[in-house]
């Protein structure tokens, strides 16, 4: 497969990811507008208070995801899309199928987390121990 076949591909599984995070998301404000109309019983009020902040929460993840993958569906559209921001080469096809809204390559990446610029996904720097020797 071509990288722009590659590309192509990822864009409409990008589409297909929009559309079911939109229709979820639809739903996560449906139901966070249901609770503020008073649309429950108060025995269940705390219980509905807690779902709704957890609700409340995947609707900001979901609608912040729905942005990114506009944002990369127009880079795909440009010509933009996967062109590494720190060295400008294209970000390899591989990466960009496991993170989608990656904007650095692998080598610009590591730099960036070695200088402390970002971190990495979904960890904490509690690994950096093992460097220190003494
Ligand atoms: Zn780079």
């Amino acid at each position: 497969m071509s990288r722009t076949e590659a590309l192509q591909k990822l864009s409409e599984d990008l589409r297909e990811r929009l559309g079911v995070l939109r229709g979820v998301s639809d739903d996560h404000r449906r139901e966070i507008r249901d609770a503020d109309n008073g649309n429950t019983d108060s025995l269940d009020q705390a219980s509905q208070t807690a779902s709704i902040e957890v609700t409340a929460r995947l609707a900001t993840h979901e609608s912040q995801e729905a942005n990114q993958i506009v944002l990369a569906l127009d880079a795909i559209e440009n010509g933009t899309y996967g062109v590494c921001e720190g060295c400008q080469t294209p970000i390899p096809i591989e990466r960009l199928e496991v993170l989608p809204y990656s904007t650095l390559c692998i080598t610009c990446k590591v730099i960036a987390e070695k200088e402390g610029v970002i971190l990495p996904e979904g960890e904490s720097r509690q690994f950096r121990s093992s460097d220190e020797d003494d």
